[in-house]
């Protein structure tokens, strides 16, 4: 097992993966910019190094100063949380060249995955269904009119390099089909630095489900069952369930057997999540993310199965600690995410929190770095924490749920708070009835 592992990460991510260590009597160390350091994972680490000055590139995106914070503390891995360094195959490469492993699958496996091309490819040979699309990029303005009529009206223009949505493009017909696809290509070379696009059919209804899945590196993986993410709002995630209100047990099994198969098949190492468009019956593969996700601990609470401690077991040589007949379904679990924004204008809403509490009780967990005084830094994305719930049925989670927000304190400064106070009184969300596009219509027609 490891010594001392080093978290490359901020905020409730870095606190959780601190929570996993200090439970395996691992030491830690916590790296920050200057904005962060009272930070509550900076306090409550064994040590911390200040990499860097507040901006993302000169600090946490900052290989090289992570490499020298290993070096100086003698830290033997590197936990690299979820956004940031996490997805970064260089990264990868380099800590191991130095003798640090990455806590993460191998460095062969990001790029393949960070290439959306080459990761729809993969998971084609690997058995698992696609999206119907382009077989590759699409480089010109008349590959792109050939292609849309091929694959049939309406298409989605994506960046290969694509992350958060951006550099993806709608175009119904042909009339705005050029117009679409040159701005993905601006929007993408922009975002990436890469204007490579492909197309892909847009799917008018689908829900978001995505799996996921587990490999010990050798040839053996497991799936966890899936998480429902179809509320989003630009193309972010907001609400999170598992299981997914619109799958039963035989869709479930029957996915996840397809998705472990696959990661058996390429001795995948590590945390991954297959995401899939859902729509009448059918999955269509879209991405494949090889970390840990922001909505993990949904996975968690319905599995018992703690994913952080799975993969620093799996990092250090250990195997699964689990077989697929040892992991059971229990209950239904929903996530919220707390970010500090208006509710309403979505409006980033950085500066004090000047009282802070935190619901409580059976069944419900708050993962957040956040506390009375703290001071949200403008510099970082807006998510200040998770409310997970977990409960028997659906209906005692949505209950509970309901509860626990109406605990839940945080004043100083705006959050998305009142929106879940919304959504827990709508009927839809109420009867699981929804799709990728709901949320934003909901808020469009609200009064
Ligand atoms: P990114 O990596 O930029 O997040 P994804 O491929 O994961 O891109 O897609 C993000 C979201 O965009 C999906 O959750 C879905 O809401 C929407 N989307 C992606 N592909 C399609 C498609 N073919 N049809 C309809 N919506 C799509």
């Amino acid at each position: 097992m490891f010594s001392k592992i080093l978290i490359a990460n901020r905020g409730e991510i870095a606190l959780r993966v601190l929570r996993a260590c200090k439970e395996l009597g691992i030491a830690t160390v916590a790296v920050h910019s200057t904005a962060d350091a009272d930070a509550m994972h900076v306090r409550l680490a064994d040590e911390s190094v200040c990499i860097g000055p507040p901006s993302s590139r000169e600090s946490y995106l900052n290989i090289h100063q992570i490499v020298a914070a290993c070096e100086i503390t003698g830290a033997d891995a590197v936990h690299p949380g979820y956004g940031f360094l996490s997805e970064n195959a260089k990264f990868a490469e380099i800590l191991e060249a130095h003798g640090i492993t990455f806590i993460g699958p191998t460095s062969e496996h990001i790029r393949m995955m960070g290439d959306k091309i080459t990761a729809k490819t993969t998971a084609e040979d690997l058995g698992i269904p696609v999206v119907p699309g382009s077989a590759g990029s699409v480089d010109t303005d008349d590959d792109a009119f050939r292609t849309a009529e091929e694959i049939g009206y309406p298409v989605l223009i994506k960046a290969t390099a694509g992350g958060g949505g951006r550099g993806m493009k709608l175009a119904r017909s042909k009339d705005d089909l050029i117009e679409a696809y040159r701005t993905a290509r601006g929007e993408a070379g922009a975002a990436f630095g890469n204007d490579s696009v492909y197309m892909e059919k847009y799917l008018d209804k689908p829900r978001h489900i995505e799996v996921q899945v587990f490999g010990d590196g050798e040839g053996d993986a497991v799936h966890l069952g899936e998480r429902d993410c179809s509320l989003q709002r630009r193309h972010q995630k907001v609400w999170e369930e598992a299981n997914s209100p619109a799958l039963n047990v035989e869709q479930r099994m029957k996915i996840g057997e397809i998705c472990a198969d696959a990661m058996r098949k390429m001795k995948y190492r590590g945390a991954g999540t297959v995401e899939f468009l859902y729509e009448n019956g059918e999955f269509y593969f879209i991405e494949m993310n090889t970390r840990l996700q922001v909505e993990h601990p949904i996975t968690e609470a319905i599995t018992g199965i703690d994913l952080v401690h799975e993969q620093i077991r799996v990092a250090a040589g250990a195997g699964l600690s689990v077989t697929q007949k040892d992991i059971t379904f229990s209950g239904h679990a929903i996530e919220c995410r707390i970010n500090a924004e208006n509710a309403a204008t979505f409006r980033p809403s950085p500066g004090t929190i000047t009282h802070f509490h935190a619901p409580g009780g059976l069944g419900v967990r708050i993962d957040s770095g956040v506390y009375q005084g703290y001071k949200i830094p403008p510099y970082y994305d807006s998510l200040i924490g998770k409310l997970i719930v977990h409960g028997r049925t659906r209906v005692e989670c949505m209950m509970r749920l309901k509860r626990a927000l109406d605990e839940f304190v945080v004043d100083g400064i705006d959050t998305t708070l009142p929106l879940f106070q919304d959504l827990i009184a709508n009927q839809d969300i109420a009867n699981g009835d929804y799709d990728i596009h709901w949320l934003e219509h909901y808020l469009e027609n609200k009064p």
